[in-house]
This record gives structure tokens, sequence and C-alpha cells, in this order.
């Protein structure tokens, strides 16, 4: 995720586009390997201060997952955006938050994996509309109603009805 600003560092406080798409290398999230889906992509607008790059960017990644209501495999499309701050790396100092740099390019990929994670949701759902699994009998109730739910309403239904019975009785 190479930028290259030689450009931007001759010509002070002019901002400059850039863009990069291709393919993420692989990465863990919370100890879990993350499996991208397709290239990543990101776009913006850095701007040199005479001292630190300044780097507005919107930026995109798919990677798989799987549904927390049904377990069914998805691709989740996340878009993000974040700004933040490039130093030479000889100025850089343990307790800022600013990202390195060397030479006459600015490698985007620290800024574009902390942000990305800071966006991953914990959970993810295939569609917002997701039936789940019946808790009962663990199938796809997106697939159709598998009985069981019927069954907890006949029980309701019949307990009414004995209700019924016993007051009829007395
Ligand atoms: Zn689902
Ligand atoms: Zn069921």
């Amino acid at each position: 995720m190479i930028v290259s600003v030689n450009e931007a560092l001759r010509r002070v406080g002019e901002p400059f586009p850039f863009a990069w798409e291709g393919e993420l290398p692989y990465e863990t999230f919370g100890g879990s390997p993350v499996r991208f889906a397709g290239p990543g992509k990101i776009s913006g607008v850095c701007v040199y201060d005479g001292k630190t790059f300044r780097v507005d960017a919107d930026a995109e990644a798919s990677y798989e997952t799987t549904c927390a209501r049904c377990g069914c495999p998805m691709v989740q499309k996340l878009s993000f955006s974040f700004t933040e701050h490039f130093v030479r790396s000889i100025y850089k100092t343990p307790d800022d938050d600013l990202y390195p740099y060397e030479g006459e390019q600015l490698d985007l990929s620290e800024a574009f994996f902390d942000n990305l994670f800071l966006e991953m949701p914990m959970t993810t759902v295939c569609s917002e509309s997701c039936k789940g699994l019946c808790p009962i009998c663990g199938a796809d109730l997106n697939r159709g109603q598998c009985g069981c739910q019927n069954q907890k309403i006949d029980a309701r239904f019949s307990a009414l009805e004995s209700l019924l019975n016993d007051h009829k009785e007395v």
C-alpha cells in the first residue's frame, strides 16, 4: 500500500490525490486469521505541511465470515474513512500517534489495518431479516418453519384448554 509523495513533499500545503488497489496481505484479528475476499482499496488526499503528512482516506475491504444468527458463510464488505498523520521515521517518538515514513513514499498499510480493525464489527449477520436457527431443532428458519414453534403454541393452548376445563369442572 505504497503511495509516492515526491511531488507533495516539494509543494507544501498543496493537496495531492492518491489511489491504491490490490491484494491484501495475510492478517490476524483477535488471534484468528482474516480471509480477505477480493482486493482492498484506498484513495484520498495527502498534504504535506513541511513537517508531517496529513492523509484523508476512504478505504474498502471485504472478508469472509459467518452469520452470527444462521451460521452461513458470507462476505462482509466494509467501507471506512480515516485521517492519519505521517512523520519522517527519524522524528517519530514512542508517544506520538503518527505513522512513520521514509524516503518519498508513504506506506499506508498499518494505518489501513488499524482503522479496518477498529471498524470491524464483533458479529455480522447475512441479512438484517435473517431468522437464524431454531433453538430447539437447529433448523435454518430462513428456509421455512420447522414445526417446533407451533408445538410451543400448541402447548400453551392445551394449558389454557385444561385451565378452562378445570374451571368447568368446578
Ligand atoms: Zn444468517
Ligand atoms: Zn425447530
